[in-house]
């Protein structure tokens, strides 16, 4: 039977106190997990099965499905629950006893497996960006990509915990939204050459055929210099401000601060046109996070670099923030790595974790939460505010490729619905670059934002 470390078993009793708003002690023996409340003499939650294949970092788990309603409990998505790791569950799944319940099925195990993303440890099957691909993951494989499974789940603890000890009152969470930008281009023209803005024009001209846009590029060029223009294409910074106003939700801006490729930013965060976007964008309430370079997500020390050169910017536009989070560039992760240096840097939260090539729930939550390093057994300062839809994911070819449709928004849509229905935190990235056909996709992301 797979055997938790003191520091894992206190994790899981801090996921269930933020979770629930109790203490909970949490003991391993021969008979598995025994779950009772702190403070509680009576009674307890026996967890009798504990699966080992949620300490294997592979993806080869068989999966299994439980209908709630038929053993008369609730499910949060009326639906039945995907079980990954079991290939057949016992009937019933949950049962009350003379001063316990038993549940059948390793439900901690499954929260340690999906938040400490343990399948994707050592993976060597990762995509051209280095990146592990939802296709290869247990999700994606058994068709649970779309489901927040461990916050499902722990909606049917919550259940048992209630009927255990009746006069316990559990928290209760309130939906939320979280709206994040990637400034990887914060001006179409800019921060350019002259050779670049030459070439774009000739492509303007003789590829698309756009008279305006080839006249609009050395003027917008020249312009420039002192400030964004307001008519640059991806100077979308005041009209994403606009929208998170007005439907009272603050955004976060994420700055590249450094070169490590040339998949990175034309710009420096010092520069003074960066520096007046970064004030508006204080002034007006909004945050100020890092996007660390495409290269830094192997390298501990350059994150740390790149934190140090966001804060230093800050601290000279005399920009104060409490704390800072942020997001890699091009998702790109390997884990545990990134994220222990996400905590040595001292960075607040990371929003990273999505898959690129789909949309959902990596993490199996969307719940913002303490992170673990699996591999260390450490528990982290820094906290996982788990990514659950990017634009491009959705959009591009090279991803599911719905491009601007009815179906794409619809895919935000269900999304948000689901993060809703679990009373969770429905976090998207939508880059202030990625509205390229101007108004139509304007009018898909308001929709999304307020639907
Ligand atoms: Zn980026």
């Amino acid at each position: 039977m797979a055997q938790y470390t003191p520091a894992a078993l206190s994790w899981l009793c801090l996921i269930l106190q933020e979770r629930f708003g109790h203490s909970f002690l949490l003991e391993q023996s021969t008979a598995g997990f025994k779950l009772s409340l702190v403070n509680t003499p009576q009674g307890y939650i026996a967890f009798p099965k504990l699966e080992d294949d949620f300490h294997q970092p592979h993806s080869d788990l068989p999966c299994s499905q439980w209908n709630a309603e038929a053993e008369g409990w609730q499910s949060a998505l009326n639906q039945s629950l995907p079980a990954p790791g079991v290939s057949q569950l016992p009937e019933p799944l949950i049962q009350q006893q003379v001063d316990h319940h038993i549940i059948h099925y390793d439900i901690l195990g499954l929260t340690y497996w999906m938040l400490n993303r343990v399948e994707e440890i050592d993976r060597t099957d990762l995509d051209n960006h280095g990146r592990f691909p939802a296709i290869h993951s247990h999700a994606y494989q058994h068709g649970y990509l779309d489901r927040p499974i461990v916050d499902e789940w722990l909606q049917v603890l919550g259940q048992v915990i209630q009927k255990q000890w009746p006069q316990l009152e559990l928290k209760q969470h309130q939906f939320s939204m979280k709206v994040s930008h990637d400034v990887d281009s914060p001006s179409l023209y800019a921060f350019k050459s002259w050779k670049t803005i030459i070439r774009m024009m000739a492509g303007h001209l003789l590829k698309r055929r756009d008279l305006k846009a080839t006249l609009q590029a050395p003027w917008l060029k020249l312009m420039g210099g002192k400030r964004i223009p307001a008519q640059d294409p991806y100077n979308t910074f005041s009209w994403l401000m606009d929208v998170s106003e007005a439907n009272n939700l603050t955004s976060a801006f994420y700055f590249i601060c450094g070169t490590t490729s040339n998949m990175d930013a034309d710009y420096q965060p010092e520069d003074p046109r960066i520096i007046k976007l970064m004030e508006q964008m204080h002034r007006r309430g909004h945050e100020i996070g890092l996007h660390p370079s495409y290269g830094t997500y192997q390298r501990p020390e350059l994150i740390k670099q790149e934190a140090d050169r966001l804060r230093q910017t800050l601290q000279q536009a005399g920009i104060q923030q409490t704390e800072i989070g942020g997001r890699m560039h091009y998702l790109r992760w390997q884990h545990p790595t990134t994220l222990q240096a996400w905590n040595d840097a001292g960075m607040a939260y990371d929003t990273t974790l999505s898959y690129a090539d789909r949309p959902g729930f990596r993490c199996g939550t969307c719940f913002e939460y303490p992170a673990f390093n699996p591999v260390t057994q450490q528990q982290h300062k820094v906290r996982i505010r788990p990514l659950i839809a990017m634009e491009c994911s959705v959009i591009d070819d090279i991803y599911l490729g719905l491009g601007n449709t009815f179906e794409a928004e619809k895919i935000f849509l269900e999304l948000k619905k689901k993060c809703r229905k679990l009373g969770g935190c429905f976090t998207t990235l939508w880059h202030n670059s990625y509205f390229f056909n101007g108004a139509e996709l304007k009018e898909m992301y308001r929709r999304i934002i307020e639907g």
